[in-house]
């Protein structure tokens, strides 16, 4: 039978993977460039028993019941609402931006009004993108818009992208928006989880099938070859029914398009002979230089040690190049007018073949959480499934 290869052991193509396995009872090969399973997801006990999320902190939020069904059949899941506190002017306020930072920022008397302002202006809403503040009708409301954006929106996009808030696609910045009530919550989703004993070994129980190999340490590209004339691929000179494909589109085709711009992370850790340092388990830091985030793991994970010991992850943002010993990794997909209009080329040639199958942030050229790449893989499946059992 020709091969089924899937590039990648993230939850995309590791959810692919099993479903395949285990519902078509067909072999696979996952292909991974990395030394470890899980792609970004990869979690492990440092020397003091703290579990670190190598790639920065990631916690599983989402509305959809069935991602969340799906999950618990490789672990047990336990509650996590995320809090987040940004550090601004000197002082702690609440993220994402509440009438609480409202009180914080502009104080007592001026918030009472733009409090019910905003209440009367947003019946129903949760939660406001910065822009809706930005341009609304009445100036009180503009102003604080204005005063978010400069003193945080700002700054933190120039860090975290390498680029003026004008130049990044609008549904980047929407993704912090303004809380409309004092929920203290970072995301209002209503499941909000962590993997009992980490990501690490969800994605082990996950893989566990005679019918998935998974080849670390190796980078699929060089093994794969496409012809170009007759639209087929071989993997290692053996023909390929069906290429799921997870790392980044553009390298996937020779670069022939020009490079996709991604950026990547450069997370420096510091340890403390202390019992706790952060005052809460993220801090933004939209006014540092270089660096926009720290976490302290500890306060994120359960069954922590006692012990007089923690460690503080900080995270700088870099340019993605896959030539430096730093940086070399594609955190983010870098979304412009340019960068989509590139992105749509590389996803015209993959349609030239009908067998490749591109799931994930990186080759889907999004800005996608964990949620919606196994709402996809999920959906995805069943496309397979068609060509598959053909
Ligand atoms: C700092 C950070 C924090 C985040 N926090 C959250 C969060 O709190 N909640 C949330 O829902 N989402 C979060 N995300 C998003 C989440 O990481 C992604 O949604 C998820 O990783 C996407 O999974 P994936 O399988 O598509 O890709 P990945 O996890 O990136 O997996 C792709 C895999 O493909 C491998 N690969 C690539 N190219 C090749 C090749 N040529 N050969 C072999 N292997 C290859 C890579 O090594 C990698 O292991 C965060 C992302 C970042 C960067």
């Amino acid at each position: 039978m020709d091969k089924i290869i899937i590039v990648g052991s993230g939850f995309s193509g590791s959810i692919l993977a099993r479903k395949i396995a285990e519902e078509l009872n067909r072999k696979v090969l996952i292909v991974e460039r990395r030394n470890h399973i899980a792609g970004n997801m990869f979690d492990e006990y440092d020397e003091n028993g703290i579990l670190i999320q190598r790639y920065g902190p990631h916690f599983i939020n989402t509305n959809n019941y069935a991602v969340i069904r799906f999950l618990l059949k490789y672990s047990k899941l336990f509650r996590h609402d995320t809090k987040l506190l940004s550090f601004i002017d000197g002082n702690y306020v609440r993220l994402p931006f509440n009438f609480r930072t409202m009180q914080q920022l502009v104080g007592d008397e001026k918030s009472e009004y733009l409090l019910k302002k905003m209440r009367s202006e947003y019946v129903g809403r949760d939660r406001v993108p910065i822009f809706e503040l930005l341009n609304n009708e009445d100036e009180s409301i503009r102003e604080y818009g204005k005063l978010l954006f400069e003193k945080a929106y700002k700054t933190y996009t120039a860090k975290q992208w390498g680029l003026q808030p004008e130049e990044i696609d609008k549904s980047v910045l929407e993704r912090v928006p303004m809380a409309m009530n004092f929920d203290e919550r970072y995301l209002n989703k209503d499941f909000q989880y962590l993997p009992e004993n980490g990501y690490t070994e969800l994605f082990k129980n996950l893989l566990e099938h005679p019918n998935i190999e998974v080849r670390l340490n190796t980078d699929a590209l060089p093994h794969i070859e496409f012809d170009e004339d007759n639209h087929t691929i071989k993997y290692d000179g053996e023909n390929v029914e069906l290429l799921v494909f997870t790392g980044a589109i553009d390298e996937l085709f020779n670069l022939k398009y020009g490079r996709l711009p991604y950026r990547s992370l450069d997370i420096k850790y510091d340890y403390f002979n202390e019992e706790k340092i952060l005052p809460s388990e993220i801090i933004s830091y939209p006014q540092a230089i270089g660096y926009t985030r720290k976490t302290e793991y500890k306060q994120i994970t359960q069954n922590v040690p006692k012990i007089n010991k923690t460690v503080v992850a900080t995270e700088y943002p870099i340019e993605y190049d896959p030539d430096k010993n730093v940086g070399n990794i594609p955190y983010y997909p870098v979304l412009t007018e340019n960068s989509k209009v590139a992105y749509e080329k590389y996803f015209a040639e993959s349609k030239k073949y009908g067998n490749i199958f591109l799931c994930g942030r990186l080759a889907e050229f999004k800005y996608y959480n964990m949620d919606i790449c196994i709402e996809h893989a999920l959906d995805k499946f069943e496309k397979i499934k068609q060509i598959l059992e053909v």
